[in-house]
């Protein structure tokens, strides 16, 4: 029997209590499959590790799990550290170097969930946003000098290649032409940002002539937020860079009903390294420690995680027991405006997946 090694990095705050319920789940989902077995190992690397060691994770860190098949991460965030050493440190320290540069980022009013949009009650918003994940405006070019003195500078240089746009686009451009609609929004800012946003737009039009039968169009960024809310109908897969795509993404998460839901695959297409499933949302510290974050997300991620292993009986299974979840107002988290705690969410999930007859 395959056994999938799983690396599990909880990080920080309710990352730690989403994650624990994720591997939960997954052991859940691999018993009621009995065609395959995961084996998890855990990394307690964070903002307690950075207490005692002054970084987010050992030097060889990488090496630990650069042989598993996939990772599992919570969130990097804590009070007391600065969050641009919490992200830097751990999560980019792991999506740059293993080159998961496509973040895959899937949008949909589940079951029983209402949207904050009143005219859309389900099939209305159905989108798949991809977010350039390794350069753009978060390629970690730039710097600052004089600190403190009148003279005072700072740059972030947002850098992107031909090679880097280019493989995001054809990313793109394949995932849009494997969904129903094969449709396609090219999201852009080159009226403003005359250089690479124009080299962007050049390379969406070269990459397009390969998917005839894709159809696509280009939108300024600032316009699609206003798409987003008013014509959500009209969008289904969506290509960004990584500063609009991490914006729309969250503005996505909370038009599907809540960030708590929302999943993501940082992914290396190539499979020369790891790829990384994670909730989109971070550390939550105004609930952390309180039993009450909604795991919903966390489990639709190892649902993509299935998907990546190359499970797809196992991944339905567990996408149709969260949907059974959801469509219950009993397990309803309070970001969900209802009651229940992580661990009621977590157990009814384990018990959908076992009784699912599919
Ligand atoms: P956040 O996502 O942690 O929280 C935003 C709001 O959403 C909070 O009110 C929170 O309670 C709520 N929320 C988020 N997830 C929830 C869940 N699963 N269930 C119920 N409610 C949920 O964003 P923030 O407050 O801006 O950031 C807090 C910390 O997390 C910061 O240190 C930030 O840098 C970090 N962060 C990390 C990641 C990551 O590692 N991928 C992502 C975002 C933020
Ligand atoms: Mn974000």
């Amino acid at each position: 029997m395959k056994t999938y090694r799983i690396a599990a990095i909880p990080g920080d705050g309710i990352g730690t209590e989403v994650v624990d319920a994720g591997v939960e789940v997954l052991a859940a989902v691999a018993k009621r499959d009995g065609g395959f077995a995961v084996a998890v190992d855990r990394f307690d690397w964070g903002g307690a590790y950075y207490k005692k060691h002054g970084r987010m994770m050992p030097e060889n860190g990488r090496d630990l799990i650069r042989r598993h098949d996939a990772i599992l991460f919570g969130s990097a965030g804590h009070p007391d550290i600065p969050d641009h050493v919490t992200l830097w440190g751990l999560r980019l320290a792991i999506c740059q170097p293993f080159d998961q540069y496509a973040n895959v980022r899937p949008t949909r009013v589940l079951p029983g969930i209402t949207s904050p949009l009143r005219h859309v009650n389900g099939g209305e918003l159905d989108w798949v946003i991809v977010r350039e994940n390794s350069e753009g405006e978060y390629a970690g070019v730039g710097g600052r000098v004089h600190q403190g003195s009148p003279l005072e500078a700072a740059t972030d240089v947002a850098m992107f290649t031909r090679a880097g746009v280019e493989r995001i686009m054809r990313f793109a451009f394949g995932l849009a032409r494997s969904r129903p609609r094969k449709l396609l929004t090219v999201v852009t800012k080159s009226n403003a940002q005359r250089h690479a946003m124009v080299m962007w737009d050049e390379i969406a039009v070269q990459v397009a002539a390969e998917f005839p039968d894709v159809e696509w169009d280009k939108m300024l960024v600032d316009a699609m937020t206003m798409r987003m809310v008013i014509r959500p109908q009209t969008i289904d897969t969506v290509v960004a860079t990584n500063l609009h795509a991490d914006i729309l993404s969250d503005l996505a998460a909370a038009l599907a009903g809540s960030l708590g839901i929302a999943p993501t695959a940082n992914l290396n297409p190539e499979r020369a390294f790891p790829s990384m499933f994670e909730p989109i949302h971070g550390s939550a510290f105004d609930i952390m420690g309180k039993g009450i974050a909604n795991p919903i997300g966390t489990f639709w991620s190892t649902v993509m995680m299935l998907e990546h292993l190359g499970e797809p009986a196992a991944a339905g299974r567990l996408m149709q027991a969260i949907e059974k979840v959801t469509a219950d107002p009993r397990f309803h988290t309070p970001d969900l405006g209802g009651a229940a705690r992580t661990t009621d969410v977590t157990v009814a999930v384990i018990d959908a997946v076992h009784g699912a007859n599919v």
